[in-house]
């Protein structure tokens, strides 16, 4: 069966007729708080969940590791047997911050030159709400579909994901061939490109140790100040560990020194690595270790260890999505319909709940959604509103795509 002309004008229409009930379900979305700290995300769950009953979805089913912190998987079923596809994103936000920075009412949404503000409006209450409109205007035709469309939408996300995603995938509650998430796609411009793929984390302190002792002796016996050997490895880090399609950013974290009148025994940096798609967390240890080895063959007196216990995240896996993958094809295909620049395929410089997913065996893309990721988790934080429209329109038709023999 392929994918029928007269379901796709079906979806494209519906989507037509809805684009102002989606835009004000995206601003409520966006007035109903879910900051992350503290983490709750029940009202904007339940809020969800009204919308699935007006677009006469269905209730999904709530998996929650605590009460206050929901997930919501809804199922839709297609006619015929064929493979699953997730759309996914996360419900939660990070905090607001200092208000005074905030030109409007960071929960009182506003329209304002066809961009919407407002907190988590690009990060990603938007995309989950492009994501539900499309799921709704699937189902008009969802008898022509081979396979199923799940929409995850997850908590915890701008907490680590214990309770979101990490959760639902140890605990076996995701299922399904491929995921697309919808969070920011672009950096300088929205829709910028589709991240197939997205950068992993490395963090690890470095630890340099020197002779403690009384400040007024360090002539008389030569002694080694750990500050300044530290400063020295953060200045030929910076400088010496550079790869391509990685940030290194060294001293995050700077620790050293006990008071005046003592040279210091201990000094401590940290590093955040953004690792491109490939790297593993061996190879990059060993190339870290490595270059210290050679750090203390130039220096006879340096004494120092990498240590990787640092919490919350020492290593998460880079993403790749097959780039011949039926999903993708189906997304590019997609979006060169609806947008007059279609975007090319790229990389997500940050996380996303992807590796989690990914790690189940599940192919899943990293980030294709509205909004600018550098304006999430800022003041001012704000959305096209053309965007969200043709995000929804090109959720679904990948999923009409996707979701038709792909024989
Ligand atoms: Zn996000």
């Amino acid at each position: 069966m392929d994918i029928t002309m007269n379901a796709k004008n079906t979806v494209i229409t519906f989507l037509n007729d809805h684009d102002n009930a989606l835009l004000d379900f995206t601003r409520d979305l966006v007035a109903t708080p879910s900051p992350m700290p503290p983490g709750n995300e029940r009202a904007v769950a339940e809020r969800i969940q009204g919308e699935f009953n007006r677009l006469r979805l269905g209730a999904a089913q709530v998996i929650a590791a605590k009460p206050d912190r929901p997930n919501l998987l809804l199922k839709l079923d297609g006619g015929q047997p064929g493979p699953t596809l997730i759309f996914n994103g996360h419900t939660d936000t990070k905090p607001a911050g200092n208000r005074d920075e905030w030109k409007h009412d960071p929960l009182d949404p506003v329209v304002e030159n066809g961009k919407l503000y407002g907190l988590g409006s690009t990060d990603m209450k938007s995309g989950v709400a492009a994501m539900i409109y499309a799921t709704a205007a699937v189902a008009q035709v969802s008898e022509q579909l081979a396979g199923q469309l799940h929409l995850l939408l997850v908590a915890d996300e701008e907490g680590g994901s214990q309770l979101g995603a990490k959760f639902l995938a140890a605990e076996g509650y995701v299922s399904g061939d491929a995921i697309l998430i919808g969070e920011p796609a672009g950096i300088r411009r929205e829709l910028e490109s589709i991240a197939l793929d997205s950068r992993g984390i490395c963090c690890f302190r470095i630890r340099v140790h020197g002779d403690q002792m009384h400040s007024s002796l360090s002539d008389e016996f030569n002694a080694t100040n750990a500050s300044v050997k530290a400063a020295g490895l953060i200045t030929r880090f910076a400088q010496g560990f550079q790869r391509p399609n990685m940030t290194v950013n060294v001293g995050v974290t700077l620790q050293g020194g006990v008071y005046f009148g003592v040279i210091p025994g201990l000094a401590e940096f940290g590093c955040d690595l953004r690792v491109p798609p490939g790297s593993t967390e061996k190879g990059i240890r060993s190339e870290v270790e490595q270059w210290l080895a050679h750090q203390k063959q130039l220096d006879s007196k340096l004494r120092a260890e990498v240590v990787w216990q640092t919490p919350p995240s020492t290593w998460i896996d880079p993403v790749n999505f097959p780039h011949d993958h039926p999903l993708a094809t189906a997304l590019q295909q997609a979006a060169s319909e609806i947008l007059s620049d279609p975007p090319p395929i790229g990389c997500y410089p940050a996380a996303t709940d992807a590796p989690w997913f990914a790690a189940t065996g599940i192919p899943t893309i990293p980030a294709f959604g509205p909004g600018l990721l550098p304006l999430a988790h800022s003041p001012n934080e704000c959305v096209e509103i053309s965007s969200l429209f043709a995000c929804a329109r090109i959720y679904a038709l990948a999923a009409l795509r996707y979701l038709s023999d792909q024989t």
